[in-house]
C-alpha cells in the first residue's frame, strides 16, 4: 500500500473533539490529516442537548474546575460563532420538592458570577402566576428563578471547525476509517480505508478522538488488550410539537433527582432531554427506548399543564456520552469532565488518547491537547482560538438580526423566511451559497421546505455532505419538514451528482 501522505499529527475522529484539535493544530503551524469513518458529527456531536452551559447541576457534583471552565466558554463560543450559537434563557420553578430557594439563589449567584459574564443577561427571579413563562406549567407554582446559557447547533458547530482547519491546511478524510495504527521508527504508520481507497498515512503523533469507540482504536487499531477507559451513557431526546409560544426554556427537576431541559426547538417544535443510562451495546445502534420514552413523557407532564402522550412526539434521537470511567456508582455521578491519557512519546511515538469532555469545553480541550503536543513535537505557534471566528461568524455577537437584515436587502427577491433560515446556519457565508440568485427560481431543484439545489451544492462542495441523511439531519435539521418522496428525490439528485 502507498504512504500517501506524512503529517505531524493524525486526528482519528471528525467530532468535536477531534475537529476542534485539528483545527486548533493546523493553526499554530503543524501539519494535519483527520480521518472520520463516517459523516463528521455522525457520533455522539449531533445527538446533544445543544447547550453551551456551564452545568448548574454539575455544581451538586462539586465539579468546580469543569463548570468554571464551562461558563466562561459561552461567551468565548458565542462570540466566534454568533450565527450557530446564542444566548437562552432557562426557568427553573421552584417547588418544595427542590432545595430551598435560598440554596437556590445562592447556586445562581455563583454561576452568574463564576465564568466572567459580559454579555450574557444575570439571573433574575419570577412570579409564576404572572409571568408569561408560568402559563404553559400546572396551577401552583409561584416562585421561578430565570438564568442565562447558550444554545449550539452541535453538528454544524462540528463541521465549521473542521472546515475551518481545513482552510487552513488541514486534509480532512470522510468515511475514512482508521483500520490500523502501528509504530515505525518513532512514527506512526496509519492504515486508513474510505472513500479514497485504502491508504497509509505517516503521522507522527495520533490523537485519538473516536468518542464512544476510542477503546475500540486502542484495543482494534493500535492492537493493545483490554482497554476500558471509558463508560458509555446513553441520553435520548424527544422532539414534541410546539408546547407553547414564549421563547424560553425550562430546567425540570423530577422525582428521582434528574433534570431534563424544555426548549423551544427549530421554530415549531419543543426539545425535550434528556436521560442518563449505561449503555453496553455498539455506539452505532444506540436508540430510544420504550421506557425512556415512557420516562422523558412523564417528566415533561408532571410540570406541564397539559400532559404529554405518544402522539405529541415528531422525532426522537439518541447518542452515547463517552464518559471517562470515574468508577461513580450512578451514570448520572459519572464525571463530565474531560481526561487526557499520552501513550509513548516523541521517541516511540506518541498517541493522545481523548476521554469524555463536552461541546461546550472542546475548544479548552483541544489547547490541553496542543500542550500535551507540543511536549512530543516541540512548540509551533501560541494558542490563537480564543479570538477567533468560526467561518461564517465573523460579526458581532449581538448584531445577528441586523446580519439578517442586511442579507433579505441584499437579496431583495428570496422569502425572508429562507435567508433568515441561511444567516441561522451558515452566517456571512449565506452569501457564498446564494452567490447572484436573485429569485427562488435561480436557486435551482426545489426538494421540499425551502431547499434548493443551491444549497445541496455549497454543502457538498464545502461541508463535505454526500447522503440525503447529511443534508437532511446533520448540515440542516430540513429533515423535519420533508416527505419521505422529497428525501428520494434528494437522494436520486446526490447519486446523479456523484457520478
Ligand atoms: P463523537 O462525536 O462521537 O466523535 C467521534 C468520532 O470518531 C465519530 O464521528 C466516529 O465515527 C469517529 N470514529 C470512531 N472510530 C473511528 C475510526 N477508527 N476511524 C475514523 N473515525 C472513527 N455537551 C455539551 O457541551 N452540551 C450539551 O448540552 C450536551 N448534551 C449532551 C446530551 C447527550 C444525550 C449526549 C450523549 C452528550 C451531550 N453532550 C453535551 C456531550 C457532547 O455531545 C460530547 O461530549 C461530544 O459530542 C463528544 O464528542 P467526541 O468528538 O468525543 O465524540
Amino acid at each position: 500500500m502507498r504512504v500517501s501522505d506524512v503529517v505531524d499529527i493524525l486526528v482519528v475522529g471528525g467530532g468535536i473533539n477531534g475537529a476542534s484539535v485539528a483545527r486548533d493544530a493546523v493553526g499554530r503551524g503543524y501539519t494535519v490529516a483527520l480521518a472520520e469513518m463516517n459523516d463528521l458529527a455522525s457520533g455522539t456531536s449531533s445527538a446533544a442537548t445543544k447547550l453551551v452551559h456551564g452545568g448548574l447541576r454539575y455544581l451538586e457534583h462539586y465539579e468546580f474546575r469543569l463548570v468554571h471552565e464551562a461558563l466562561a466558554e459561552r461567551e468565548v463560543l458565542w462570540a466566534a460563532a454568533p450565527h450557530i450559537i446564542w444566548p437562552l434563557r432557562f426557568v427553573l420553578p421552584h417547588h418544595k420538592g427542590l432545595r430551598p430557594a435560598v440554596v437556590l439563589r445562592a447556586g445562581l449567584a455563583m454561576y452568574d458570577y463564576m465564568g466572567g459574564r459580559r454579555l450574557l443577561p444575570p439571573t433574575k427571579t419570577l412570579d409564576l402566576t404572572k409571568d408569561v413563562t408560568g402559563k404553559p406549567l400546572k396551577p401552583g407554582y409561584r416562585l421561578g428563578f430565570e438564568y442565562s446559557d447558550c444554545w449550539v447547533d452541535d453538528a454544524r458547530f462540528v463541521v465549521l471547525n473542521a472546515r475551518d482547519a481545513a482552510d487552513r491546511g488541514a486534509k480532512v478524510h470522510v468515511r475514512t476509517k482508521v483500520t490500523s495504527l502501528r509504530r515505525d521508527k518513532g512514527e506512526w504508520i496509519a492504515e486508513l480505508d474510505g472513500e479514497a481507497g485504502r491508504q497509509s498515512i505517516r503521522a507522527r503523533l495520533v490523537v485519538n478522538a473516536a468518542g464512544p469507540w476510542v477503546d475500540d482504536v486502542i484495543t482494534g487499531a493500535m492492537g493493545k488488550n483490554g482497554a476500558h477507559n471509558v463508560r458509555l451513557v446513553k441520553g435520548s431526546h424527544l422532539v414534541v410539537h410546539k408546547l407553547y409560544e414564549h421563547d424560553r426554556c425550562y430546567i425540570f427537576q423530577n422525582g428521582d433527582g434528574r433534570i431534563i431541559f424544555a426548549i423551544p426547538y427549530e421554530g415549531d417544535y419543543t426539545l425535550i432531554g434528556t436521560t442518563d443510562e449505561d449503555y453496553s451495546g455498539d455506539p452505532k445502534d444506540v436508540k430510544i427506548s420504550d421506557a425512556e420514552t415512557d420516562y422523558l413523557l412523564s417528566a415533561a407532564s408532571e410540570y406541564f399543564a397539559k400532559p404529554l402522550g405518544r402522539e405529541d412526539i415528531h422525532w426522537s434521537y439518541s447518542g452515547v456520552r463517552p464518559l471517562f470511567d470515574d468508577g461513580a456508582s450512578a451514570a448520572q455521578e459519572a464525571t463530565r469532565d474531560y481526561v487526557l491519557k499520552v501513550d509513548g512519546d516523541a521517541e516511540t511515538g506518541a498517541a493522545i488518547n481523548v476521554f469524555g469532555g463536552k461541546l461546550t469545553t472542546s475548544r479548552r480541550l483541544a489547547e490541553s491537547v496542543l500542550d500535551k503536543i507540543e511536549d512530543v513535537l516541540g512548540k509551533k505557534g501560541a494558542a490563537w482560538t480564543k479570538k477567533s471566528t468560526l467561518p461564517g461568524g465573523d460579526f458581532e455577537p449581538l448584531a445577528f438580526e441586523a446580519e439578517v437584515r442586511r442579507l433579505g436587502k441584499d437579496f431583495p427577491g428570496l422569502p425572508q423566511k429562507l435567508t433568515r433560515r441561511l444567516m441561522r446556519l451558515y452566517g456571512t457565508r449565506a452569501r457564498v451559497l446564494l452567490g447572484s440568485a436573485s429569485t427562488v427560481e435561480d436557486l435551482g431543484q426545489h426538494f421540499g421546505a425551502d431547499l434548493y439545489a443551491a444549497e445541496v451544492d455549497y454543502l457538498m462542495a464545502h461541508e463535505w455532505a454526500r447522503t440525503a441523511q447529511d443534508i437532511l439531519w446533520r448540515r440542516t435539521k430540513l429533515g423535519l419538514r420533508v416527505s419521505p418522496d422529497e428525501v428520494v428525490a434528494l437522494e436520486n439528485y446526490l447519486a446523479h451528482k456523484a457520478l
